[in-house]
């Protein structure tokens, strides 16, 4: 198959120095073996997507020199497609609808316990209070959960590869450590008809990505998108986790960080060239 790979912003803010790095790399990455670089926009929650940063996405990775096929996907003409898939989850008994708002779960959860953890990469992890509850009862405000446990005893052993420089190698899904450190996670959230995680699985695999090449702070995710493949009976791909690009203290660059814009340094006459150099190329 041939390399085809993608980045996936979400048009919820700037792009920043961080999505330059992690475009740029993908996109040299196809470019070096003949592959293909695809854009995809990540807009599925409606309620944090703006149009102007999908047209700003667009604007400055063509400044920065990338080119994409068009047309471009995005989640949010893609509903029916999740939901069609959740379906198959249903199918299979293991989503449920909860109800618990964000002080039910942090009072289930009681006091934190020495070595027990409390978040996973899905947020906190949910100590089960609707577990039991039959998808008949899903009120308009609910949303729909895995049933992790349940899911495991479905599943056969599954594995990925990972070729980023952090922990290249191999890495089997641990059950324990799905059930413990990931918990319950959610499929469909409040009031957006699916969730980030059986988006980006269903997209990766309907747009027959090799190679997901993307920031270390996803890669505890994988493990969840690996599971869902496997739940779903699609392909895994190979998983490349690249560092993450800090400001001078340290931090990780965040969404609101728009001093490190790159259409903040557009305007302020850096090239194309003076972000490669900034970001370590
Ligand atoms: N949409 C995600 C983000 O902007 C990226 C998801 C991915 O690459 O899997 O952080």
């Amino acid at each position: 198959m041939t390399f085809t790979t993608r980045f996936a912003p979400s048009p919820t803010g700037p792009l920043h120095l961080g999505h330059a790095y992690s475009a740029l790399l993908a996109h040299d990455m196809a470019l070096a073996v003949g592959g293909t670089f695809l854009l995809r926009i990540e807009d599925v929650d409606q309620s944090r997507a703006r149009p102007q940063w999908e047209t700003q996405i667009y604007d400055d990775l063509r400044w920065l020199g990338l080119d994409w096929p068009e047309p471009v996907l995005r989640q949010s003409d893609r509903l029916p497609r999740y939901v069609q898939t959740l379906e198959r989850l249903r199918t299979m008994g293991l989503v449920y609808p909860c109800r618990c708002n964000r002080a039910d779960i942090e009072a289930a959860a009681g006091a934190p316990q020495e070595g027990v953890p409390q978040f996973g990469p899905d947020g906190r992890i949910y100590s089960g209070t609707c577990r039991n509850r039959p998808l008949s009862e899903a009120g308009a405000t609910d949303v729909l959960r895995l049933d992790m446990a349940k899911a495991l005893t479905a599943l056969p052993p599954r594995s990925f590869t990972e070729t980023g420089p952090a922990r290249t190698g191999a890495h089997r899904l641990d059950p324990d450590a799905l059930i413990h450190a990931v918990g319950d996670i959610i499929l469909v959230r409040r009031n957006m008809g699916s969730s980030y995680h059986l988006s980006v699985v269903v997209d990766d695999a309907d747009q027959q990505i090799t190679q997901v090449i993307r920031g270390a702070d996803l890669f505890d995710a994988t493990q969840i998108h690996v599971l869902l493949q496997a739940l779903l009976d699609l392909p895994t791909p190979t998983y490349h986790h690249h560092r993450l690009i800090r400001d001078e203290a340290g931090k990780r660059l965040a969404k609101r960080d728009d001093a490190r814009a790159i259409a903040k340094y557009r305007q302020d006459g850096a090239t194309p060239q003076d972000i490669r150099t900034m970001v370590g190329f």
